[in-house]
């Protein structure tokens, strides 16, 4: 049987090679005669897959000297609460820009164990857009800036980071982390639940400035929701995650193999232009809802004419093995995901079945 094409927005489809290596060393990895799943996170062998991972992505992001790569558990939605607890002293307060559904549960999380602000929202335009730098009302006391760069309900995404100027900046990355090469040393911190662009479900990355997790208060947390804690034990202070972690390491190897991330940005930056330019083809069946400036590579939204016709597409889709199609619960209409993994021929192959259907049924 062929490879399904997944659309998923996460867990979503991962690189080929990545899971043929899985699959290759799944009862026997690394001459131990045991899977990973089965050995020890304390063993040698485990170690190195860890520490090979975490060197992936400081070498893959180009992080400087100052950070760290955490491997965290909880998902980024624990990361809504553990970074307002670790960083938000008492009386303080953090800068949220609101661009829909993962902001607005962050900037809720922030508001349970401290307080935030909004210093921006595309909330007035229906989040069909992110906010400007001209648009954003930043305090200068804020204990950070925390963006979420990559709408993935909505289909938006940050082409330029803000300015956050002497303010930390923190990114919500689960959804277009990798996608491209960034300048990640502006920020203080990123995180992103691994199961969209960077591997399966089960682990958190946590990319951070040592010198900042310093100056966190954490005398009244949990030891567990410090972030001190797994950065002094280099995320072994407990069971780590060992097998997702060992994916995402196969995944890493797969990004920087096929030339790392300018060669990521090439091929999603041709993904996305295949869809988008279709919509300005074939304008009166396809719709994108998004404003130009701000349409996402990860997450392609888009509407045809009528309800009927978006369940007809998704329904047909599937039997053309063509899986998650249909727009998230919460905004309707359709949406492709096309992360890394998605192959630029995959993309074709949803684009000439599209072309298919608008003619059939325009
Ligand atoms: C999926 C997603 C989350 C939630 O991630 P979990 O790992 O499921 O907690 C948070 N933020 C963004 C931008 C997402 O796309």
């Amino acid at each position: 049987m062929e490879r399904t094409l997944n659309f998923y927005a996460g867990p979503a489809t991962l690189p080929l090679p990545a899971l043929e290596r899985a699959r290759d060393e799944f009862v026997n990895w690394a001459g131990t005669g045991m899977s990973v799943m089965e050995t020890s996170h304390r063993s040698k062998e485990y170690d190195q897959i860890h520490h090979e991972a975490m060197d992936l992505f400081k070498d893959l992001l180009g992080l400087d000297d100052d950070f760290e790569v955490l491997f965290l558990q909880g998902g980024a939605s624990s990361q809504f609460a553990m970074l307002p607890m670790n960083f938000i002293l008492p009386g303080g307060s953090a800068d949220y820009v609101n661009t829909g559904t993962w902001s607005v549960k962050a900037i809720k999380e922030a508001n349970i164990v401290a307080s935030c602000r909004e210093a921006g929202s595309s909330e007035a335009d229906g989040f069909t857009r992110v906010p400007t730098q001209g648009e954003l009302n930043l305090d200068p006391k804020a204990a950070y800036l925390h963006i979420t760069s990559n709408n993935t309900i909505k289909g938006t995404q940050f082409q330029d980071f803000p300015d956050a100027g002497e303010t930390p900046l923190v990114g919500d990355m689960s959804s277009d982390l990798l996608w491209r090469p960034i300048d990640a040393n502006r920020f203080s911190m990123i995180y992103a639940g691994a199961q969209k662009n960077v591997g399966p479900s089960g682990v958190t990355i946590v990319l951070i400035r040592k010198s900042w997790v310093e100056k966190a208060k954490v005398d009244n947390l949990p030891t567990m929701l410090r972030y001190v804690t797994h950065l002094s034990k280099e995320s072994l202070y407990n069971t780590p995650p060992s097998f997702s972690i060992y994916m995402v390491r196969n995944v890493l190897r797969w990004v920087k193999d096929l030339g790392g991330l300018a060669a990521m940005e090439e091929r999603n930056r041709m993904k996305g232009d295949l869809l988008y330019g279709l919509f300005n083809e074939l304008s009166d069946f396809y719709r994108s809802p998004v404003e130009p400036a701000s349409r996402s590579y990860m997450n392609v939204v888009f509407r045809l004419p009528s309800e009927e016709l978006e369940k007809k597409f998704v329904v047909e889709a599937q039997k053309n093995q063509m899986v998650g199609l249909k727009g998230h619960r919460s905004v309707g209409g359709c949406r492709a995901s096309i992360y890394n993994a998605m192959e630029p021929a995959g993309v074709q192959v949803l684009v000439d079945f599209m072309r298919e259907f608008a003619r059939v049924n325009g």
